[in-house]
């Protein structure tokens, strides 16, 4: 089984490349794990941003997208002391996102990159990947191609195959988990909110017209059976205030499922014929809902660098593909880092908690009253 570009996972990462490199007419294989079913259902992200928006419009991906996704230009952060808004549309550098669910996304690229002629096998697990030599093996035996690309998130056989004296690996876990739950029910509220409480953060994302998506922070070896309905409701109307802001839409909770906020980056991204994109390279945690938006980035980066190597002979970008790609993913990693520190207090156990929930309170009010503050938030919510 041979293809001059294999792609080991079949998420955002995978399929945006999949895509441009039959675009320009390069043989791939797609490996998935998964079923065709499994990975078409998985929701997951929902908010991309402007650069993510225009990968997929510059390379005819993005009709579903333009047909039901919603653009949103708002978010707002309420705490003790009241509420305010950011309309960042007219901030920064003028970026929406667009609210498109990740399983629709991906619904879409696989249709489309089959449509281009590209082949993907699912239901088949890569158990190793040899670097030197593109070789690939799995469930259903081995492939080879001439290039590997690991997409295959943050668990995956391709971060492994990187040798470990030559990348490193930088890692936080922020000690930090969410519930994060999916609710059959309109939006509460037109705008993202953030909810800042002494019990904790409680957030609220639009995914589409009958779907919202809210999370608590949790006890990290909180169980999610633990949070009935009833439970959830009553929690995020503690925490999103809703004796003062209006109450919430509320409907039947369809999924719950822990977060834990974790980050790491894989410097250098790439080892002989093997490059790492997406979650595989870098995950980051969810705070500022960057991670589908930065494997969209890093898949149109390869996605060139490839089509160089392929069609010209030349593997200059290839060769800088880590260099070009790590500095952008950084800039991801400290705004989310910040977003984190946001909208968690302290651990009441620090001894320094009071110092860094007054600390919390001076960030806060300095977005809500400095005009360049803002600016600087919203070209970083929004872009990469
Ligand atoms: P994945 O989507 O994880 O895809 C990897 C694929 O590889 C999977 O299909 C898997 O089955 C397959 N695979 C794994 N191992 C193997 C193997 N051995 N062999 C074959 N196949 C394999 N990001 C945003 O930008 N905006 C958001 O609003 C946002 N919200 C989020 C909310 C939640 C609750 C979570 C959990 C994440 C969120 N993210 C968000 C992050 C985003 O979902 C991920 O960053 C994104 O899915 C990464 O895409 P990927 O293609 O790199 O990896």
């Amino acid at each position: 089984d041979r293809a001059t570009v294999l792609i080991v996972g079949a998420g955002p990462a995978g399929l945006v490349l999949g895509n441009l490199l039959r675009a320009n007419g390069i043989d791939t294989l797609i490996l998935e794990r998964g079923s065709r079913e499994r990975v078409q259902t998985r929701a997951r992200a929902g908010f991309l941003g402007a650069n993510s928006a225009r990968v997929l419009t510059e390379h005819g991906l993005a009709a579903g997208m333009l047909r039901s996704g919603q653009s949103h230009d708002t978010c707002a952060f309420r705490d003790a002391e009241g509420e305010f808004e950011l309309n960042y549309g007219e901030l920064g550098r003028g970026e929406v996102h667009t609210v498109y669910p990740q399983q629709h996304l991906v619904t879409d690229l696989i249709a489309e990159y089959l449509h281009r002629g590209g082949r993907i096998r699912f239901d088949v697990t890569v158990t190793e990947i040899d670097a030197a030599t593109a070789t690939v093996r799995h469930n259903g035996g081995e492939s080879r191609g001439r290039f590997v690309v690991g997409c295959d998130g943050s668990n995956g056989v391709s971060r492994r195959a990187l040798p470990a004296d030559l990348a490193t690996r930088h890692a936080r876990d922020h000690g930090i988990a969410w519930l994060a739950v999916l609710t059959e029910a309109p939006q509460s509220m037109t705008a993202v909110t953030y909810a800042l409480h002494d019990n904790g953060f409680a957030g609220h994302m639009a995914r589409s017209p009958q779907v919202t998506r809210y999370y608590l922070q949790v006890c990290a070896d909180d169980d999610p059976a633990a949070w009935p309905d009833e439970r959830i409701w009553s929690e995020l109307a503690i925490r999103m205030r809703v004796d003062r802001f209006g109450p919430l839409r509320e409907g039947p909770v369809t999924e719950r499922r822990m977060v834990r906020l974790r980050s790491d980056v894989v410097d250098p991204m790439q080892h002989g014929r093997l490059f790492l994109a997406g979650d595989a390279a870098s995950l980051i945690s969810p705070s500022a809902a960057k991670g589908a938006n930065l494997a969209i980035m890093q898949a149109e980066v390869l996605a060139r660098a490839l089509t160089d190597a392929v069609t010209r002979e030349d593997e200059a970008a290839l060769r800088a593909y880590s260099r070009t790609c790590l500095p952008r993913i950084w800039r991801a990693q400290e705004f989310s880092h910040w977003m984190i520190t946001l909208l968690h207090g302290p651990a009441a156990a620090e001894p320094d908690a009071g110092f860094q929930r007054v600390l919390r309170r001076a960030r806060l009010s300095s977005l809500r009253d400095s005009r360049s503050h803002q600016d600087f938030f919203a070209e970083n919510y929004v872009g990469i």
